[in-house]
């Protein structure tokens, strides 16, 4: 007996978790709206930059700040085993596209009008709308000072969300002031809460002296009324910061852009000025985050450029998706194909190939049976598969030089009527037969 040594199936290996296959079912869906982002960025006059995935720790500690969720808890850093240099995953792609612009002194041409997409990593709790790698699309303005820019960054989210067809997707906005406006009003903060120590939990004691701000970003309920109770920003802004936001609530509303003033909107990342934006949206019943940006004035020189004053945005593209998914649902999960080949095995094989060929050179998309198995079964495939077709190669029709094509999809009641239909036709006249059978269904 060998009961001790009983045969084991290989150990089965699986992702990291959080971090998601797209799978083919999702294509359709990710490929819509990609689409609509090129296009989008297309018609306002951006410009699409790849930077690496991988950058040097320091690039995020110093642009994203030492006192922030990213930099504290979520960044992805490792010692390169072979040379010893820090290096971190992107949380984000903010920082890269502006060590870029640096390095290869893109605004020495004037100001420019980038935009980027791909996936970034940040160490957090997976959960709905929440991953490890997860992928975000922005665009970001160098270069421009006034709230032209901010405008011009929040249309192009809008005309996204229509171009998608989103229709439930809210803007929210506020100005952070400048540095020393936002230390003014900071010091305000830490005495409130300070006077009120006992009511803040341990997230917010920790935040007390290094990002106050923050405190306000909490998501603890008991804290709400606190919160709500505490010194505004708004308060502490001088007459250019009234400008710059009163301007860009003017352009928006000329353009018939509605949005809420959120004086609790404060962004996780400490380089924004000026202006704050998140777009809102309901996923599933509850209210996400699918989009946020605003104005990083100091980032440029901050990471040893030039002083030049930028903005732009970030979303969420598993977010956006998940939306639209639950907007049309069906739509996205179609799968296409025009012809299903059904064939009997190895006899045929050699002829299913060549027809299969045939059709693909004349631009109709055909997926051809592998692996055998009854008609029957091949015919249950070939519905699934979406297909408007179905060419058959049986053994005794290719002996006389035939195969047959049957009529798949019964959707509309024509469809319907000739569903159930199915002809002969000439080996020679497949390509002929099939292209006029599409036109019909058109
Ligand atoms: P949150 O407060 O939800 O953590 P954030 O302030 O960290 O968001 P940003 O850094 O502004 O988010 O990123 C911009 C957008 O990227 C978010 O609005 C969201 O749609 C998306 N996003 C951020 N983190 C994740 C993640 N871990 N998984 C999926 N999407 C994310
Ligand atoms: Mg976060």
């Amino acid at each position: 007996m060998s009961a001790d040594h009983p045969r084991r199936a290989a150990e089965r290996l699986n992702g990291v978790r959080g971090m998601n296959d797209v799978l083919p079912v999702d294509e359709a869906l990710w490929q819509r709206f990609e689409d609509a982002v090129a296009d989008a960025m297309r018609a306002y006059g951006y410009r699409r930059i790849r930077t690496p995935i991988v950058e040097h720790t320091r690039l995020f500690v110093r642009s994203i700040g030492e006192v922030t969720d990213i930099v504290e808890k979520e960044m992805y850093s490792f010692v390169d085993a072979l040379n010893g240099e820090n290096l971190t995953l992107r949380p984000e792609n903010t920082a890269g596209v502006v060590r870029a612009t640096i390095e290869h002194n893109l605004l020495y041409e004037g100001p420019q009008r980038l935009w980027y997409a791909g996936p970034m990593f940040r160490h957090e709790r997976p959960q709905k709308g929440r991953y490890r790698q997860f992928h975000q699309v922005g665009a970001e303005a160098l270069g421009f000072a006034g709230p032209d820019a901010d405008a011009e960054v929040i249309l192009l989210c809008q005309r996204l969300w229509d171009e998608l067809g989103i229709v439930n997707a809210r803007l929210e906005l506020n100005s952070l002031g400048q540095s020393d406006e936002r230390r003014a009003h900071r010091e305000a903060l830490i005495a409130y809460f300070e006077a009120n120590a006992d009511r803040l939990d341990a997230d917010a004691a920790r935040r007390l002296h290094g990002n106050p701000l923050r405190i306000l970003d909490t998501k603890n309920p008991a804290m709400q009324s606190l919160v709500e109770g505490a010194p505004r920003l708004s308060e502490f802004l001088g007459g250019e910061s009234r400008a710059h936001f009163e301007r860009l609530q003017g352009l928006l509303r000329a353009q018939n852009l509605p949005y809420r003033i959120n004086p609790r909107l404060v962004r996780g990342l400490d380089y924004y000025n000026l202006t704050v934006f998140e777009w809102v949206a309901d996923v599933g019943g509850a209210p996400l985050t699918i989009c946020g940006g605003g104005r990083y004035d100091p980032l440029i020189a901050m990471l040893g450029g030039r002083d030049a004053p930028a903005c732009g945005f970030a979303l969420g593209v598993e977010r956006v998706l998940a939306m639209l998914r639950e907007q049309d649902e069906a739509d996205a999960a179609e799968t296409h194909c025009n012809v299903y080949v059904v064939h009997h095995g190895d006899a045929t094989l050699d002829a299913a190939l060549t027809a299969a060929e045939r059709l693909r050179d004349a631009g109709v998309d055909v997926i051809l049976h592998c692996g055998g198995g009854s008609f029957k079964s091949q015919f249950r495939k070939a519905d699934a598969s979406g297909a408007q077709l179905a060419l058959i190669l049986g053994v005794d029709e290719l002996a006389r030089g035939e195969a047959s094509l049957k009529w798949l999809r019964s959707g509309t009641q024509e469809e319907a009527a000739s569903a159930s239909r199915q002809e002969s036709v000439t080996l020679e006249r497949i390509v002929e037969r099939v292209l006029e059978a599409m036109t019909d269904e058109d």
